[in-house]
């Protein structure tokens, strides 16, 4: 009977991307009659207009019907099991939001259907037996070391103090700890998910364990993840910041970059980013190098080849706590924003190529661009001692054993303030990382990896895992969410029935 329900439930929804729009606020209407009313908000009202206020990028503040923001796990269960019930006669579309950090419309909102804003769904709290820190999906990077510090402990997380836990997790993570202790999907002991049928499970290397390791990567195919629980460490100050130089010293970054990048001795406490950047609040055309080394040592030899290119304009580096330096890093924009990625082998001329390209693009901005804009482009190493760390906890699906060398992961992020702009902007961005996919192509140093959370919305990170990847991810979805409730019902992000 069961299977039959959810053949006839799988039929319904394949009509999903045909229907009508209007059928948005009826399915509000029927969360407005269940246990979730009060937690439901529309058009004009507060909690409604400040939710949209909140998204980090512009474009993506869509128009949902309703938005219903849950403070508990079986909250979250009870609207899926309203959204998929009403969806057996009338399809409800819906997106689920954390931080609401991916500038792709759509990715985290939805028009005509409902958003799930985990918004009160983010605390942290530590458990001294177990060593695990319990993190709700909203919570942002800041609000997690803020909570940990005080108790000793510490977490391979964000970056940027202002994102979002929950994206973040499902798409691998970048942190400054990622040498030291891997990416940081690798560092979740346990998830706790809502499946499509409503009910609240426990992933982990024991409880279905396939589920374990799609959710390392895998996005928002499975489920909607209510609690994220972490391995921690002994927490202690690092030695970081940005120290910022002209551009003429691109070269000499680029060649410190790759003697860093291929070193087989590397200092698994030294984290760093090379960046170009250009914004017309401070119009200057600038490198910068962010150095983050996770223990209290100022001025490391890690970085020493670094550190001999001279002439810096300015240079934040100080010992400081994760909280700090994540201040530094985060940004809360109401500005329009596009990321994008790339990866390639560690290459002076390839490294180069991005750098003529990001000079093509900020020549045209510069003739064309209108109000405030800003272009970073980021070069980080990834690291095979991430695949390692990865096997030993469970294994992710990112297909990272595929390769055996280091490699960099570029990232195109250009913000803009005027929506007349959008299209300069978009195109821009692209024939930037296609230029340096062809280039890295013809030269033999592309790498086929791309970073989901750095991923615009015609790449295909999820393909990028590779064949055997993908399978196994079609598999488990299909296992867990038989009807398709998170491939059709849920069209943001990116979905593995279309990889
Ligand atoms: C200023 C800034 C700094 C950044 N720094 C870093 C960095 O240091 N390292 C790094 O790796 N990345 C970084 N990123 C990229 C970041 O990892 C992604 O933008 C990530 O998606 C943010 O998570 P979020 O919760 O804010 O995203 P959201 O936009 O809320 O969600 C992203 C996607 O995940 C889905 N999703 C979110 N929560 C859940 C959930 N609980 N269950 C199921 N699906 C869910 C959403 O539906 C959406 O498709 C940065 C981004 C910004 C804007």
């Amino acid at each position: 009977m069961r299977h039959l329900c959810f053949i006839l439930l799988a039929a319904t929804l394949s009509e999903v991307s045909h229907a009508q729009n209007e059928t948005g606020s009826n399915c509000c209407a029927d969360l407005a009659l269940s246990s979730v009313s009060l937690r439901v908000s529309y058009p004009g009202e507060a909690a409604y207009e400040a939710s949209l206020a909140s998204y980090f990028d512009g474009k993506s503040r869509l128009s949902p019907s309703c938005i219903v923001q849950p403070q508990f796990a079986e909250e979250v269960s009870g609207i899926v099991k309203v959204i998929t019930a009403a969806s057996s006669s009338k399809p409800c579309q819906f997106a689920v939001r954390s931080g609401g950090h991916t500038p792709i419309p759509g990715a985290n909102n939805v028009n005509d259907g409902i958003t799930i804003d985990l918004l009160y769904m983010n605390g942290t709290t530590y458990n001294a037996d177990t060593g695990l820190a319990s993190i709700s999906p909203a919570a942002r990077w800041g609000s997690v070391y803020q909570a940990l510090e005080p108790l000793g402990r510490m977490v391979a997380g964000g970056r940027g103090s202002t994102v979002g836990v929950g994206g973040f997790l499902l798409g691998g993570g970048i942190s400054h700890y990622a040498p030291r202790v891997g990416l940081s999907c690798d560092n979740v002991a346990n998830f706790q998910v809502v499946l499509a049928n409503g009910s609240i499970v426990y992933a982990n290397k024991n409880t279905d364990p396939d589920l374990f390791t799609a959710l390392k990567g895998g996005s928002s195919n499975f489920g909607i993840v209510t609690r994220y629980d972490m391995e921690t460490f002994e927490s202690e100050d690092l030695w970081g910041g940005i120290v910022t130089y002209p551009a003429s010293t691109v070269d000499q970054h680029f060649k410190a970059l790759v003697n860093f990048g291929l070193d087989p001795n590397r200092d698994p406490n030294a984290a760093l980013i090379v960046f170009q950047g250009y914004s017309t609040a401070s119009p200057t055309d600038v490198v910068r190098a962010a150095f983050d080394y996770t223990k209290p040592v100022v001025r490391p030899d890690a970085y020493k080849e670094f550190f001999a290119v001279t002439n810096n304009i300015s240079d934040t580096t100080k010992i400081q706590p994760m909280s700090a330096i994540s201040a530094e890093f985060g940004s809360d924009t109401t500005k329009r924003v596009q990321f994008r990625t790339v990866s390639f082998k560690i290459d002076l001329a390839t490294l180069q190529e991005t750098a003529r390209l990001y000079k093509l693009v900020i020549t045209e901005l510069q003739a064309k661009a209108s109000g405030q804009w800003r272009v970073s482009c980021l070069h980080q190493v990834w690291s095979t001692s991430y695949t390692a760390d990865s096997e030993a906890k469970g294994g992710n699906v990112l297909g990272m054993e595929r390769y055996t060398e280091n490699f960099i992961m570029y990232q195109s992020y250009l913000s803009w303030s005027e929506a007349k702009d959008d299209e300069l902007f978009i195109d821009l961005g692209i024939m930037l990382t296609d230029g340096i996919q062809k280039f890295a192509a013809s030269a033999g140093t592309d790498v086929k990896y791309l970073y989901l959370n750095y991923a615009d919305k015609d790449q295909d990170p999820l393909t990028s895992y590779g064949a055997d990847k993908v399978d196994f991810m079609k598999a488990v979805a299909a296992e867990y969410d038989p009807s398709g409730v998170y491939q059709n019902l849920l069209p943001g992000g990116f979905k593995i029935s279309k990889a």
